[in-house]
């Protein structure tokens, strides 16, 4: 039985939505202090009145020069991040496991969301911290047991995502909440792309402009509408939660100061540094 109405139709053209603060905007647009929303041109944002999650896109006429503002992650998840674990086999066999019969999922906490540029936090509890470079989904609205064939109606884009671990921590604790819910340990960015359809595109991660994961989309184990079918199995998702989609091999860890870079054709790129040892 499908237990939500169809996802209208709110937008209409391809869009990038971006969250930004418009600190370093000149003062004389009067912006305010406030995060906001905005549709991102050729070097110009289209600023837009509220949240497009819940209000649509309603442009408010100003326009602010990219290069005058900070991006922030484009969402904050409502609830939650969910991730998949596991969901390349080449990933399944480095971890030293085989590919799990159902999807593997696990959450991390919305306080663990951080924006492109921002400063990875090395906990100092741990002492390996790794990047994991994932396909990220942003939710469009509340949806429960949706069928693989509506999947893509509960999405509103996708955006890329870092899955930073504390790999120590993980084998130690033997369930993933704290190797994997630190403050700044979800990089999300750098912004949302409301037309976006995975399906062969290349997912590349750099550490200090070194390849160290390169991959398809199309090599996951379980597709896009597999994953929402599953999970929306156990829990109700939000507008605004995010799933994390598994990483392919070449997991590793970064030294203090590093620049990790995910990229993804048609998404653009993520980057953060990471902190000294904390
Ligand atoms: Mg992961």
């Amino acid at each position: 039985m499908v237990k939500f109405p169809r996802f209208e139709a709110r937008y209409p053209s391809p869009m990038r939505i971006v969250r930004f603060s418009p600190a370093l905007a000149d003062p004389v647009l009067d912006l305010g202090k406030d995060p906001l929303f905005g549709v991102l041109g050729d070097g110009s944002i289209a600023v837009i009145t509220g949240d497009p999650l819940y209000s649509g896109v309603k442009p408010t006429g100003q326009v602010v020069p990219l290069a005058q503002v900070r991006l922030l992650a484009p969402v904050l998840p409502r609830s939650k991040v969910v991730c998949i674990g596991k969901n390349y086999a080449d990933h399944a066999k480095e971890m030293g496991g085989e590919v799990p019969e159902e999807p593997i999922i696990f959450l991390k906490p919305n306080t663990s969301v951080i924006g492109p540029d921002d400063t990875i936090a090395w906990p100092a509890m741990s002492d390996r911290v790794d990047f994991e470079g994932e396909l990220a989904i942003v939710i469009g609205r509340i949806c429960k047991d949706v069928p693989k064939e509506r999947a893509h109606d509960v999405i509103f884009g996708y955006t890329i995502g870092n899955d930073v671990t504390a790999r120590d921590l993980q084998k130690k604790d033997g369930q993933w909440t704290r190797a994997k819910g630190f403050d700044t340990f979800c990089p999300l960015g750098p912004w949302i792309e409301t037309d976006f359809i995975p399906r062969d595109q290349k997912i590349t991660t750099t550490l200090n402009g070194e390849v160290k994961q390169s991959a398809r989309l199309s090599d996951m184990i379980n597709n896009v509408p597999d994953i929402i079918h599953f999970v929306t199995q156990v829990m109700t998702l939000l507008p605004g939660d995010v799933i994390l989609t598994g990483t392919p091999a070449g997991i590793g860890p970064m030294p203090e100061r590093a620049s990790v870079t995910v990229s993804i054709e048609g998404l653009g790129e993520l980057t953060n540094k990471v902190s000294i040892h904390g």
